[in-house]
């Protein structure tokens, strides 16, 4: 597939002429590249994706051989077990001249050539695929559901709790009036597709000598290249006609339709024809239908008259619990520190949770040596470090002073009054425990105070916190709404 010619013959020829041929090879070679990944990622499905193989950087060609490289040495064997051969076959479809591909450890520096850091390894074989999951019967246009994502498996907590209920009621008794549409929305990776499948299973082992249901559940992405397929081969009314058979639709990822107006035409009509039938609709979405601005109004007003119910942001103790049951499921002791840490640590998403989480579970089973918070570092320090956020003495300040209900000027202040130096005092120990500023330095932070100032206000609220319980929490609670 003679990459590189292709891109000689774009049309902006004199932007092309002052490229030289090395620098044609090199954009060929990432555009093939950035092909394989997307295969990859459609391959192994996201949370695989981003656990493993988003890491994976190219390092460079010599004759046949591609190599890539990883950031660890964990990683690296790995990848090369797992996804040795897939990767491969997928480089050497883009590329018939590639014979090999070699994984390596090393670092890229962005905008810099990568360097290697370490001899190759050599290639291992690869261990056999696991066996697919029974789906149940659906309509062909329906995707696949993931067997992990069933309500026995969703860990449900205060941010989530009445999606979750709404669910299990639609699961339970679909197209009750009040729960019609469902509409379910929340930011990247707090489990709506999750819950979507878990609707989905429930209903299609339904027991109890119950109907079955027929449930067809896609990404309103899929969505929209069924439908221009449909067209493109005049299909239409039968694409019409098998979605408006099923007795539960499900569209996944719905803010995907903004800007796509003949889908978005599309799915109202068959939402409508299904609404009116008596079936259930379940819609995810990022946003709630209100502020899914790009909608048109009267599909917005028909996704908001049934039941909208929202994901929000993970807490420390869902994630904790989460962490714990996934762990739990996985056979693997994690100790409860780790566990602890990781919760505190990656607040994004339960996916990247998750995804560090099954990175810690096949190190153990790898190398079947109990976990430590050493090997959890070790084993998630890119993921970490992408997390580690950064937090200011004035985030800090303004943080503690709307929790005292006190003047964020007073944190400067020369007042001494109790109930303003002491939150000035919590402020300076959560200074010195969460950022790594020198005394003097979170001193001038505080009007210019003299470091033995902090330094004291440090000794005294930890004392605090040693003698009354209460206080140890108000503090913590702070501390934890700051590192999330
Ligand atoms: P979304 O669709 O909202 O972006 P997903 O449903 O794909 O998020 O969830 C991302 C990952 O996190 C999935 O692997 C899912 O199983 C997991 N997850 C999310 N919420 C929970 C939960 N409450 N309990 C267990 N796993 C969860
Ligand atoms: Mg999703």
């Amino acid at each position: 597939m003679g990459m590189s010619l292709e891109i000689s013959s774009v049309r902006d020829g004199d932007a092309l002429s002052k490229i030289s041929p090395a620098r044609q090879d090199e954009i060929s070679l990432n555009e093939q590249w950035a092909r394989v990944r997307a295969r990859l990622q459609a391959e192994v499905g996201e949370v695989e994706y981003r656990t493993w193989l988003k890491q994976v950087a190219l390092a460079g060609v010599a004759g046949d051989e591609v190599t890539v490289i990883l950031p660890t040495r964990f990683l690296r064997d790995w990848v090369n077990k797992e996804y040795g051969e897939l990767i491969t076959a997928f480089w050497q479809a883009e590329n018939p001249a590639i014979r090999n591909v070699e994984i390596r450890t090393g670092t890229q520096t962005r905008g810099t050539a990568p360097s290697l850091t370490e001899a190759p390894a050599p290639v291992q074989t690869l261990a056999a695929a696991p066996a697919a999951p029974v789906q149940p019967a659906r309509p062909e246009s329906a995707a696949p559901l993931d067997q992990r994502f069933t309500f026995d498996t969703f860990v449900v907590g205060k941010p989530n709790e009445f999606a979750y209920a709404c669910a299990r009621r639609v699961a339970e008794a679909p197209a009750t009036p009040g729960f019609n549409p469902l509409f379910l929305y929340g930011g990247v990776g707090l489990g709506k597709t999750h819950l979507m499948h878990a609707i989905a299973w429930e209903l299609s082992n339904r027991g109890n000598g119950r109907a079955p249901v027929s449930v067809a559940y896609m990404s309103a992405e899929k969505f929209m290249y069924r439908f221009i397929n449909a067209l493109r081969s005049q299909s239409t009314l039968e694409f019409k006609n098998e979605l408006r058979s099923v007795d539960v639709l499900m569209i996944d990822d719905l803010q995907f339709l903004i800007g796509k107006d003949n889908t978005q035409e599309e799915f109202f009509h068959t939402f409508n024809a299904l609404v009116d039938a008596g079936k259930q609709i379940v819609i995810s979405a990022d946003k709630s239908p209100s502020d899914l601005s790009g909608l048109e109004d009267r599909l917005r007003t028909r996704l908001g008259c049934g039941m909208v119910a929202d994901l929000h942001a993970t807490t420390f103790e869902l994630r904790y619990s989460i962490l714990e049951a996934k762990a739990q499921r996985a056979g693997v002791d994690v100790p409860p520190r780790v566990l602890e840490f990781l919760a505190r640590k990656i607040t994004t998403n339960n996916r990247e949770l998750e995804g560090a989480l099954n990175r810690l579970v096949a190190h153990a089973n790898l190398f079947n040596r109990p976990l430590t918070m050493e090997t959890a570092h070790e084993v998630l320090h890119d993921v970490l470090k992408a997390h580690d956020r950064k937090i200011s003495i004035q985030e800090i300040q303004k943080r503690v002073a709307e929790h005292y209900n006190i003047r964020i000027a007073e944190m400067s202040s020369a007042r001494r009054a109790r109930n303003i130096a002491r939150p000035r005092q919590i402020a300076m120990y959560l200074a010195k425990q969460l950022t790594s500023k020198s005394l003097p330095d979170i001193g001038r932070h505080f009007g210019d105070r003299d470091h033995t100032t902090v330094m004291h206000a440090v000794n005294r609220v930890s004392e605090l916190i040693a003698q009354d319980a209460a206080f140890a929490e108000d503090v913590d609670l702070l501390r934890r709404t700051l590192e999330s």
